[in-house]
């Protein structure tokens, strides 16, 4: 890529609620296509993109852990298969527009998806073709945010960039306080300080070790 640019190599983390738009589906199809063309034209500027998918749209471990005699692994498993099901998604939309695309899972499922081999992910980049990461980190208890962290810390990517439905980090939840105040910039004690809900901990103390950190929506 052209050497002014920022970033060689960036981790987009796509969450469940982004890829399900308004819509009453769980996915919105029209959502997948706007996703898949600008990754595609970041792409066609040289510059590697490897995308983490959430599952939350779908199925989220945390609130189901409990009810119906379902303990919290087994939750988080189901929300990890969720996170298969956008990413292969993702996969199909972006292949229909022609970009060249790789789903990975932290778990083996061999007939769907390669599994998760760090220096094959980075290969495929440096080919040009777009990585998708799904089923998290493989373990229950942790989220996609986490998985982000980790994914761009391993693959060397440079920052992550989170894509939600809100257009920037609050000091509230925008949803529940109108009047809540959009933070322009913030350091990583402000997130600790002010317990802002940005991503977790876990994956907020994975980036400060490791990487910077960027949000924005889509
Ligand atoms: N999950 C997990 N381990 C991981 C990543 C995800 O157990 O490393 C499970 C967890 O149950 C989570 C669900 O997968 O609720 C969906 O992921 P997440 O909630 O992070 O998705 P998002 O909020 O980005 O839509």
């Amino acid at each position: 890529p052209n050497p002014s640019y920022r970033w060689k190599r960036v981790l987009l983390k796509v969450s469940g609620e982004a890829l399900a738009g308004d819509k009453a589906q769980n996915i919105d199809p029209k959502v997948t296509k706007s996703i898949a063309r600008e990754v595609s034209s970041v792409t066609s500027l040289g510059i590697e993109v490897a995308i983490v998918v959430g599952g939350g749209n779908i199925f989220r471990g945390a609130s189901w852990a409990g009810s119906s005699g379902l303990d919290r692994s087994s939750a988080d498993y189901i929300g990890m298969l969720a996170t298969v099901m956008n990413a292969i998604f993702l996969q199909a939309t972006m292949e229909s527009i022609g970009i060249p695309t790789r789903v990975q899972t932290a778990f083996r499922m061999s007939e769907v998806a390669e599994p998760y081999i760090r220096r094959r992910a980075v290969r495929h980049l440096e080919k040009g073709r777009v990585v998708i990461f799904a089923a998290g980190t493989g373990n229950p208890f942790f989220t996609t945010d986490t998985a982000a962290a980790l994914r761009c810390a391993e693959i060397n990517a440079e920052v992550v960039l989170k894509a939600t439905n809100v257009d920037g980090v609050y000091d509230e939840d925008p949803k529940l306080n109108p009047k809540a105040q959009l933070l322009d910039a913030l350091s990583y004690q402000d997130v600790t300080t002010k317990d802002l809900s940005v991503m977790d901990m876990t994956a907020i103390t994975l980036c400060q070790e490791t990487i910077s950190l960027l949000s924005f929506s889509t």
